[in-house]
Protein backbone atom coordinates (compact mmCIF):
# COMPACT_ATOMS: atom_id res chain seq x y z
CA UNK A 1 0.00 0.00 0.00
CA UNK A 2 1.38 3.34 -0.71
CA UNK A 3 2.80 5.64 1.85
CA UNK A 4 1.22 9.11 2.07
CA UNK A 5 3.49 11.82 0.51
CA UNK A 6 4.98 14.57 2.61
CA UNK A 7 6.66 17.54 1.79
CA UNK A 8 9.15 19.56 4.21
CA UNK A 9 8.51 23.28 2.62
CA UNK A 10 10.24 26.43 2.44
CA UNK A 11 13.11 24.49 5.48
CA UNK A 12 15.58 28.00 6.20
CA UNK A 13 18.55 25.65 5.65
CA UNK A 14 18.61 22.20 4.07
CA UNK A 15 21.79 20.99 4.87
CA UNK A 16 21.90 17.77 2.26
CA UNK A 17 25.32 16.24 3.12
CA UNK A 18 25.45 15.18 -0.45
CA UNK A 19 28.16 14.76 -3.01
CA UNK A 20 28.14 18.27 -3.25
CA UNK A 21 27.75 19.01 0.41
CA UNK A 22 24.92 21.05 -0.88
CA UNK A 23 23.06 23.98 1.88
CA UNK A 24 20.06 24.97 0.42
CA UNK A 25 18.41 27.92 1.62
CA UNK A 26 14.45 28.45 1.55
CA UNK A 27 14.90 24.50 0.62
CA UNK A 28 12.16 21.62 0.43
CA UNK A 29 11.83 18.14 0.75
CA UNK A 30 9.48 15.49 -0.75
CA UNK A 31 8.87 11.98 0.29
CA UNK A 32 7.15 9.58 -1.37
CA UNK A 33 6.30 6.13 -0.46
CA UNK A 34 8.90 6.58 2.67
CA UNK A 35 11.89 7.71 0.29
CA UNK A 36 13.33 11.13 -0.13
CA UNK A 37 12.32 11.48 -3.58
CA UNK A 38 13.43 15.44 -4.25
CA UNK A 39 15.72 17.56 -2.76
CA UNK A 40 15.66 21.31 -3.88
CA UNK A 41 14.85 25.11 -3.56
CA UNK A 42 11.63 26.14 -2.53
CA UNK A 43 10.26 27.53 -5.91
CA UNK A 44 11.85 24.26 -7.90
CA UNK A 45 8.79 22.50 -5.76
CA UNK A 46 6.52 24.83 -5.37
CA UNK A 47 4.12 23.00 -8.03
CA UNK A 48 4.44 19.88 -5.77
CA UNK A 49 1.62 19.28 -2.97
CA UNK A 50 1.81 16.13 -0.96
CA UNK A 51 -0.78 14.49 1.35
CA UNK A 52 1.00 16.54 4.33
CA UNK A 53 3.05 19.63 4.32
CA UNK A 54 5.42 20.96 6.77
CA UNK A 55 6.26 24.59 7.06
CA UNK A 56 9.89 24.52 7.88
CA UNK A 57 10.27 28.33 7.90
CA UNK A 58 11.97 28.27 11.10
CA UNK A 59 14.00 25.06 11.18
CA UNK A 60 17.16 23.80 9.40
CA UNK A 61 17.03 20.70 8.09
CA UNK A 62 19.54 17.70 8.42
CA UNK A 63 19.94 13.94 7.86
CA UNK A 64 19.62 12.37 10.90
CA UNK A 65 22.24 11.75 13.05
CA UNK A 66 24.10 8.80 13.77
CA UNK A 67 25.53 7.83 17.44
CA UNK A 68 28.17 5.54 17.11
CA UNK A 69 28.83 5.15 20.82
CA UNK A 70 25.92 4.97 22.49
CA UNK A 71 25.68 2.37 26.23
CA UNK A 72 21.55 3.03 25.99
CA UNK A 73 20.78 0.63 28.57
CA UNK A 74 21.84 2.07 31.56
CA UNK A 75 21.56 5.59 30.30
CA UNK A 76 19.17 7.30 32.25
CA UNK A 77 19.87 5.62 35.62
CA UNK A 78 23.41 7.20 36.17
CA UNK A 79 22.85 10.67 34.80
CA UNK A 80 24.12 12.80 37.16
CA UNK A 81 24.45 10.60 39.80
CA UNK A 82 28.05 10.08 40.41
CA UNK A 83 30.28 13.07 41.81
CA UNK A 84 32.24 14.38 39.12
CA UNK A 85 35.36 14.12 41.80
CA UNK A 86 34.80 10.43 41.79
CA UNK A 87 37.38 9.48 39.73
CA UNK A 88 36.63 6.90 37.36
CA UNK A 89 32.77 6.01 37.88
CA UNK A 90 32.84 2.15 36.04
CA UNK A 91 33.06 0.10 38.89
CA UNK A 92 29.76 1.66 39.95
CA UNK A 93 28.27 1.61 36.93
CA UNK A 94 29.17 -1.69 35.83
CA UNK A 95 27.55 -2.84 39.28
CA UNK A 96 24.37 -0.98 38.39
CA UNK A 97 23.98 -2.49 35.21
CA UNK A 98 24.31 -6.12 36.33
CA UNK A 99 21.40 -5.67 39.09
CA UNK A 100 19.42 -4.42 36.36
CA UNK A 101 15.96 -6.06 35.90
CA UNK A 102 14.74 -6.80 32.75
CA UNK A 103 12.02 -4.36 33.28
CA UNK A 104 13.93 -1.40 34.13
CA UNK A 105 15.99 -2.12 31.08
CA UNK A 106 13.22 -1.98 28.74
CA UNK A 107 11.96 1.74 30.35
CA UNK A 108 15.22 2.78 30.34
CA UNK A 109 16.13 1.95 27.25
CA UNK A 110 12.85 3.60 25.68
CA UNK A 111 13.68 6.86 27.93
CA UNK A 112 16.68 7.07 26.20
CA UNK A 113 15.65 6.45 22.59
CA UNK A 114 13.45 9.41 23.34
CA UNK A 115 15.62 11.02 23.98
CA UNK A 116 17.78 10.46 21.13
CA UNK A 117 15.03 10.85 18.69
CA UNK A 118 14.11 14.19 19.90
CA UNK A 119 17.75 15.18 19.11
CA UNK A 120 17.90 13.90 16.10
CA UNK A 121 19.82 10.97 16.44
CA UNK A 122 18.24 7.99 14.24
CA UNK A 123 21.24 5.31 14.29
CA UNK A 124 22.84 3.83 17.59
CA UNK A 125 25.54 1.54 18.10
CA UNK A 126 25.58 -0.12 21.61
CA UNK A 127 28.38 -1.51 22.05
CA UNK A 128 27.17 -4.82 23.99
CA UNK A 129 25.92 -2.87 27.04
CA UNK A 130 21.85 -4.20 26.72
CA UNK A 131 21.28 -7.61 28.75
CA UNK A 132 17.76 -7.70 27.87
CA UNK A 133 17.36 -7.56 23.70
CA UNK A 134 14.43 -9.65 23.87
CA UNK A 135 13.05 -7.01 25.91
CA UNK A 136 14.31 -3.81 24.20
CA UNK A 137 13.46 -5.09 20.67
CA UNK A 138 10.32 -3.86 21.30
CA UNK A 139 11.14 -0.05 21.84
CA UNK A 140 13.55 0.26 19.18
CA UNK A 141 10.58 -0.94 16.94
CA UNK A 142 8.16 1.41 18.63
CA UNK A 143 11.38 4.54 18.07
CA UNK A 144 12.09 3.51 14.01
CA UNK A 145 15.33 4.01 14.99
CA UNK A 146 18.06 1.69 13.42
CA UNK A 147 20.54 -0.28 15.58
CA UNK A 148 23.67 -1.96 16.24
CA UNK A 149 23.64 -4.48 19.09
CA UNK A 150 25.98 -7.17 20.83
CA UNK A 151 26.81 -8.55 23.30
CA UNK A 152 30.08 -7.84 25.34
CA UNK A 153 32.55 -10.78 26.15
CA UNK A 154 35.64 -10.58 27.99
CA UNK A 155 37.57 -13.49 28.85
CA UNK A 156 39.85 -12.09 31.13
CA UNK A 157 40.10 -10.60 34.85
CA UNK A 158 38.93 -6.87 34.67
CA UNK A 159 38.70 -4.19 37.61
CA UNK A 160 34.56 -4.41 37.15
CA UNK A 161 32.42 -6.40 36.55
CA UNK A 162 32.32 -7.70 32.64
CA UNK A 163 30.83 -10.71 31.22
CA UNK A 164 33.23 -13.11 31.28
CA UNK A 165 33.49 -16.59 29.67
CA UNK A 166 36.05 -18.74 28.29
CA UNK A 167 37.31 -18.32 25.50
CA UNK A 168 35.59 -20.41 23.51
CA UNK A 169 32.55 -19.84 24.99
CA UNK A 170 32.41 -16.27 24.52
CA UNK A 171 33.25 -16.98 20.47
CA UNK A 172 30.39 -19.35 20.52
CA UNK A 173 27.50 -16.89 22.47
CA UNK A 174 28.41 -13.78 19.70
CA UNK A 175 27.91 -16.12 16.53
CA UNK A 176 24.79 -17.42 17.97
CA UNK A 177 23.90 -13.53 19.09
CA UNK A 178 24.49 -12.80 15.61
CA UNK A 179 23.07 -15.26 13.87
CA UNK A 180 19.72 -14.71 15.72
CA UNK A 181 19.75 -11.34 15.58
CA UNK A 182 21.41 -9.60 12.62
CA UNK A 183 18.96 -8.51 9.96
CA UNK A 184 15.74 -8.09 12.20
CA UNK A 185 13.05 -5.25 12.28
CA UNK A 186 13.55 -5.53 8.86
CA UNK A 187 17.57 -5.05 8.22
CA UNK A 188 17.08 -1.97 10.70
CA UNK A 189 18.90 -4.33 13.57
CA UNK A 190 22.46 -5.34 12.91
CA UNK A 191 24.66 -7.18 15.27
CA UNK A 192 28.04 -7.31 16.05
CA UNK A 193 30.68 -8.45 17.98
CA UNK A 194 31.85 -6.74 21.05
CA UNK A 195 34.61 -8.07 22.54
CA UNK A 196 34.71 -5.15 25.44
CA UNK A 197 38.97 -4.06 24.91
CA UNK A 198 42.34 -5.56 24.37
CA UNK A 199 42.76 -5.43 27.49
CA UNK A 200 39.99 -7.78 28.92
CA UNK A 201 39.94 -9.98 25.90
CA UNK A 202 42.72 -12.74 25.04
CA UNK A 203 44.07 -12.52 21.42
CA UNK A 204 42.64 -16.25 20.74
CA UNK A 205 39.31 -14.25 21.57
CA UNK A 206 40.11 -11.12 19.45
CA UNK A 207 40.88 -13.55 16.42
CA UNK A 208 38.18 -15.82 16.83
CA UNK A 209 35.27 -12.92 17.02
CA UNK A 210 36.90 -11.25 13.84
CA UNK A 211 36.75 -14.48 11.95
CA UNK A 212 33.24 -14.79 13.08
CA UNK A 213 32.07 -11.50 11.61
CA UNK A 214 34.18 -11.71 8.52
CA UNK A 215 32.25 -15.11 8.04
CA UNK A 216 28.83 -13.89 8.48
CA UNK A 217 29.68 -10.10 6.80
CA UNK A 218 28.99 -8.53 10.06
CA UNK A 219 31.23 -5.72 12.22
CA UNK A 220 33.25 -6.11 15.37
CA UNK A 221 33.85 -2.85 17.96
CA UNK A 222 35.69 -2.36 21.04
CA UNK A 223 36.93 0.32 23.58
CA UNK A 224 40.26 0.88 22.52
CA UNK A 225 42.55 3.69 23.54
CA UNK A 226 46.73 4.64 23.77
CA UNK A 227 49.17 6.93 25.09
CA UNK A 228 53.03 6.62 26.55
CA UNK A 229 51.75 4.24 29.66
CA UNK A 230 49.63 2.25 27.41
CA UNK A 231 52.41 1.90 24.38
CA UNK A 232 55.19 1.02 27.64
CA UNK A 233 52.83 -1.77 28.48
CA UNK A 234 52.64 -3.56 24.85
CA UNK A 235 55.91 -2.78 23.97
CA UNK A 236 56.82 -5.33 27.09
CA UNK A 237 54.37 -7.77 25.55
CA UNK A 238 56.08 -7.02 22.35
CA UNK A 239 53.88 -5.26 20.21
CA UNK A 240 54.85 -1.62 19.74
CA UNK A 241 51.81 0.15 20.72
CA UNK A 242 47.97 -1.39 21.47
CA UNK A 243 46.89 -0.34 17.89
CA UNK A 244 49.61 -2.64 16.36
CA UNK A 245 49.15 -5.16 18.25
CA UNK A 246 45.56 -5.28 17.01
CA UNK A 247 46.91 -5.20 13.61
CA UNK A 248 49.62 -7.46 14.43
CA UNK A 249 46.96 -10.25 15.18
CA UNK A 250 44.87 -9.38 12.00
CA UNK A 251 41.58 -7.87 14.19
CA UNK A 252 41.24 -4.49 12.29
CA UNK A 253 40.04 -3.99 9.18
CA UNK A 254 37.26 -2.42 7.67
CA UNK A 255 34.65 -3.94 9.96
CA UNK A 256 36.13 -2.71 12.21
CA UNK A 257 35.10 0.13 14.64
CA UNK A 258 37.65 1.47 17.32
CA UNK A 259 35.51 3.57 20.49
CA UNK A 260 37.35 6.66 21.62
CA UNK A 261 41.07 6.00 20.13
CA UNK A 262 42.21 8.20 22.36
CA UNK A 263 46.33 9.07 22.59
CA UNK A 264 46.58 7.81 19.70
CA UNK A 265 50.45 8.50 18.47
CA UNK A 266 50.84 9.00 14.28
CA UNK A 267 52.17 5.83 13.99
CA UNK A 268 48.97 4.42 15.16
CA UNK A 269 47.14 6.84 12.93
CA UNK A 270 49.11 5.70 10.00
CA UNK A 271 47.73 1.86 11.82
CA UNK A 272 44.17 2.95 11.45
CA UNK A 273 44.70 4.28 7.97
CA UNK A 274 46.04 1.67 6.27
CA UNK A 275 44.13 -1.38 7.58
CA UNK A 276 40.79 0.61 7.30
CA UNK A 277 39.62 0.04 10.40
CA UNK A 278 36.98 3.11 11.72
CA UNK A 279 37.11 5.13 15.19
CA UNK A 280 34.07 6.83 16.97
CA UNK A 281 35.30 9.34 19.30
CA UNK A 282 33.68 10.87 21.98
CA UNK A 283 35.01 14.08 22.77
CA UNK A 284 32.30 14.88 25.42
CA UNK A 285 33.31 12.21 27.37
CA UNK A 286 36.88 12.87 26.74
CA UNK A 287 36.32 16.67 28.16
CA UNK A 288 33.95 15.41 31.27
CA UNK A 289 36.41 13.22 32.15
CA UNK A 290 39.50 15.71 31.58
CA UNK A 291 41.49 13.66 29.68
CA UNK A 292 42.26 16.14 27.26
CA UNK A 293 39.47 15.82 23.96
CA UNK A 294 41.80 18.10 21.65
CA UNK A 295 45.58 17.14 22.82
CA UNK A 296 44.81 13.40 22.89
CA UNK A 297 41.70 13.58 20.23
CA UNK A 298 43.47 12.73 16.84
CA UNK A 299 39.95 13.61 14.86
CA UNK A 300 42.06 16.30 12.10
CA UNK A 301 44.50 14.15 11.86
CA UNK A 302 42.41 10.52 10.98
CA UNK A 303 40.46 12.25 8.95
CA UNK A 304 43.10 13.82 6.50
CA UNK A 305 43.95 10.10 6.53
CA UNK A 306 40.47 9.10 5.16
CA UNK A 307 39.78 7.28 8.14
CA UNK A 308 36.08 6.80 8.69
CA UNK A 309 35.33 8.98 11.85
CA UNK A 310 31.87 9.14 13.74
CA UNK A 311 31.06 10.69 16.89
CA UNK A 312 29.17 8.95 19.73
CA UNK A 313 28.26 10.45 23.50
CA UNK A 314 29.25 7.11 25.59
CA UNK A 315 26.53 7.29 28.75
CA UNK A 316 25.27 10.53 30.50
CA UNK A 317 27.72 8.99 33.50
CA UNK A 318 30.36 9.91 30.80
CA UNK A 319 29.19 12.80 28.77
CA UNK A 320 25.84 14.23 30.72
CA UNK A 321 23.51 13.81 28.05
CA UNK A 322 22.81 11.50 24.91
CA UNK A 323 23.25 13.96 21.96
CA UNK A 324 26.36 13.86 20.14
CA UNK A 325 26.07 17.12 18.72
ZN1 LIG B 1 31.85 2.46 25.92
Amino acid sequence: MPQPSLKIDRARYVVSVDEQRRIIRDGSILVENGRISRVGRADELAATGADRVIDARHFVVTPGFVNGHMHISYAHPVRGIFPDDLGSPLKQVFALQTAMTEEEEYHTTLLALLELVRKGTVCLLDPGSTKFPDACLQAYEDAGVRVIMGEAVTDREAPFTLPRYATAEAVARTAAFIDRWDGRLEGRLRAWAMPFSPETCSAELLQGLKRVVDQRGTGLTLHHGSGPQARKDYQGRGAKNPTEYLEALGVLGPNVLLAHALGLDDAEVDCVARTGAAVTMCPVTAAKGARGATALGRMPELLARGVRVALGCDSPNNSNHLDPV
